[in-house]
């Protein structure tokens, strides 16, 4: 579970771009996290990756203050975290197996669970096919569903996306939807910043929206609401 009370994140250039915000979000939920430009969305997913610190409040991350974890420690909360963004983030010299295999070769995964894990994530995003090709022969949608293979490989008990769906055409961002449902089913949390006012109106999860730095919104079973 994740738990924000009372976060603020003033930047040391003095701007504010996160104002008191407390929220809970459950195993298991989908959360829409919504808002105008510079509302703060990203400032949030980075507190939640431990990219920022908050200046004041606390991050509680199951069961534990962020704030408190040692250093050696934070590597484990980045691994119960699975990311995905906008831009993809693939490595262009490595095959869509490759890829994927990276994020487990990081972790100090055996090659023997790589050789069965990664074909499994391959098939549940759809791209057993494409498991030989290079990222620049494959169409954005497919490049976002290996981006999301790899945000999986590891199991995490939640994934993350930034826009995932920002650099997508409609059709190929229903099916990102599509399958973020399916992965959210299976158990994973999922939390998803997003401006794509079509897409949250369509899903019904619970929305979360942020203007100024501060909780305009939270609705269980929300739209994306009238902002910019
Ligand atoms: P969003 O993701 O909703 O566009 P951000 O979290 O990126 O919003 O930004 C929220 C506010 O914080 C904006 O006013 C932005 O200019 C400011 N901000 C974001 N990152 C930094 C930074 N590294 N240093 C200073 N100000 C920042
Ligand atoms: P989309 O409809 O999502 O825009 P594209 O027309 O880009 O898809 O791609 C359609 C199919 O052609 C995809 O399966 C993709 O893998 C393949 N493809 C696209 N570009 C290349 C390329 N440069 N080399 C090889 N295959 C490609």
């Amino acid at each position: 579970m994740i738990l924000l009370s009372n976060v603020s994140k003033i930047y040391p250039n003095g701007s504010t771009a996160l104002d008191d915000i407390s929220f809970f979000i459950e195993r298991g939920e989908f959360v829409f996290i919504v808002g105008p430009s510079g509302s703060g969305k990203s400032t949030l997913i980075k507190l939640l990756m431990h990219e920022e610190v908050a200046t004041s409040g606390q991050v509680i991350i199951n069961n534990d203050d962020v704030a408190l974890l040692k250093r050696r420690e934070i590597p484990y909360l980045r691994r119960s975290m699975g990311v995905v963004f906008q831009d993809f983030r693939l490595l262009p010299k490595k095959t869509v197996f490759e890829n994927v295999a990276f994020a487990m070769d990081i972790i100090g995964a055996s090659r023997k669970e790589i050789r069965k894990q990664v074909p499994n994530v391959l098939s549940l995003v759809g791209l057993s096919h494409k498991a030989k090709s290079y990222p620049d022969e494959l169409s954005g949608g497919e490049q976002q569903r290996v981006a999301l293979a790899r945000a999986l490989v590891n199991n995490p008990a939640f994934l993350i996306a930034d826009e995932p769906t920002g650099n997508l055409n409609p059709k190929a961002a229903m099916e990102i939807m599509e399958l973020l449902d399916d992965i959210n089913k299976r158990g994973t949390t999922v939390i998803m910043a997003t401006h794509a006012k079509e897409i949250v109106d369509r899903m019904k999860k619970r929305v979360i929206a942020i203007e100024d730095g501060k909780i305009a919104r939270d609705e269980t079973r929300g739209g994306y609401g009238n902002e910019d």
